[in-house]
């Protein structure tokens, strides 16, 4: 996501771009992904917000309830005029889709995995699996929260596992036998959660995803496309409240994911090297801000490389630091505990009504201090 985002933004400010993807296909994996009002801004600058609206739910509102009771612990409304940008759930798969169509087709090349990256100050050159290698002016780093760029600029580690893990599945709403609410519900256990929406606007597909404790060390299965086990799921819910059991009773087969994060990196980028998304502030996907933060990199980033007119990128890629990473570690911090509207009245506008194409532009200092935000 974060990848495809940034060869967008960075067109719009005449850089040149290549994608290099891993993968020789990309495949149309059953999950949902919400876009809360940060991102689908930005998606609208990108000029793919009205065919996103076409394939998308949005939901009426931001619903978190009691596991059993149903008790509304929380509810924030979503209309578009709240943030200036709508609240769209949808297929992973068609806002994948949706980003590739922003771009020329031959500036993807898939069944590229980097292998190998090497830097000199003003030329980066990567190789490949396949052999072959490429020369460039700049990296941009967006290969997620495994990041090879990530352990070559700052150095090896393992992203945190907490023993918890997603089940997830997406599936036609005709399997069951009454509806669900037209809201993103969150239902929020003693220590776990289930979250529910439609992820079309005709409602004939639902999506749902948790956080569960897994007793074993299940961090090596990493796969999208991991299965799971539907009996162990619905065992895992039990006694939770009808509609989340509704849910469970007619979801076919579901996929699970182990959940990762990790704390701030000390810096994001070394010269003509720069890391994006999960790349560089992989978090829990708890407050569904992961793929939208790696969204409002990718604007902020092309702002600050056309900032210097595409001529000093050291300089772009630290002020892109500066002005990105106090917002992603505050978001980091708050989805790892996941008390996200739990409950309170705070006001949520500083991550909603954020706006990546607008916000004030902080500059670096050159010992990579952050300097403060207008
Ligand atoms: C269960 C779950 C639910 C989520 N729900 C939401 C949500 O509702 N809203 C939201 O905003 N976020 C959500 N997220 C978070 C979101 O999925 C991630 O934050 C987002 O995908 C990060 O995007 P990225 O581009 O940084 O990384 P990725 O999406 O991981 O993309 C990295 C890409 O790099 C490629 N790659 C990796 N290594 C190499 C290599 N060596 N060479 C070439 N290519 C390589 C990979 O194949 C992949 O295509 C969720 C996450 C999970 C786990």
């Amino acid at each position: 996501m974060g990848g495809l985002a940034a060869a967008i933004t960075l067109r719009k400010v005449g850089i040149d771009v290549t994608v290099y993807e891993q993968a020789p296909q990309f495949l149309r994996v059953g999950a949902g992904i919400q876009m809360l009002p940060n991102s689908s801004r930005v998606l609208r600058g990108m000029g793919i917000l009205d065919r996103l609206r076409n394939v998308s739910f949005e939901p009426y509102s931001h619903l978190n309830r009691v596991w059993d009771t149903g008790e509304v612990k929380r509810e924030l409304p979503m209309p578009e005029d709240l943030y200036g940008a709508p609240f769209l759930c949808m297929h992973r798969a068609d806002l994948h889709e949706a980003l590739c169509s922003a771009l020329p087709p031959e500036v993807i090349k898939l069944n590229k995995k980097l292998t190998g990256l090497d830097h000199d100050g003003s030329q980066v050159d990567v190789s490949f699996a396949d052999g072959t290698r490429a020369t460039h002016d700049a990296v941009v780093g967006a290969d997620g929260v495994h990041s090879l760029v990530r352990s070559i600029i700052v150095g090896k580690d393992a992203p945190l596992h907490k023993g918890r893990i997603a089940y997830r599945a997406v599936f036609e709403a005709s399997r069951m036998p009454g509806e669900i609410a037209p809201s993103r519900t969150k239902w929020w256990g003693i220590d776990r959660h289930i979250v529910i929406y439609y992820t079309t606007p005709d409602r004939s597909h639902l999506y749902f995803v948790t956080s569960v404790p897994e007793p074993a060390d299940w961090v090596t299965a990493e796969s999208w496309s991991s299965k799971g086990d539907v009996k162990e799921l619905r065992a895992a819910y039990e006694g939770f409240h009808p509609e989340v059991q509704m849910v469970l009773d007619a979801c076919p087969d579901c996929h699970k994911w182990a959940i990762l994060e990790r704390e701030p990196l000390p810096h994001w980028s070394d010269g003509r090297v720069v890391l994006l998304g999960d790349a560089c502030h992989p978090m829990t996907p708890y407050m569904a801000q992961g793929a939208a933060t790696s969204i409002e990199d990718a604007a902020v980033l092309a702002r600050c490389v056309e900032a210097t007119d595409g001529e000093d990128l050291d300089r772009a890629f630290r002020d892109y630091e500066a002005n990105r990473k106090p917002r992603t570690s505050r978001i980091q911090a708050i989805s790892s505990a996941n008390t996200w509207m739990s409950g309170g009245n705070d006001d949520p506008s500083w991550l909603y009504g954020y706006d990546a194409w607008n916000v004030p532009l902080a500059v670096a200092d050159a010992s990579h201090a952050t300097a403060s935000v207008g």
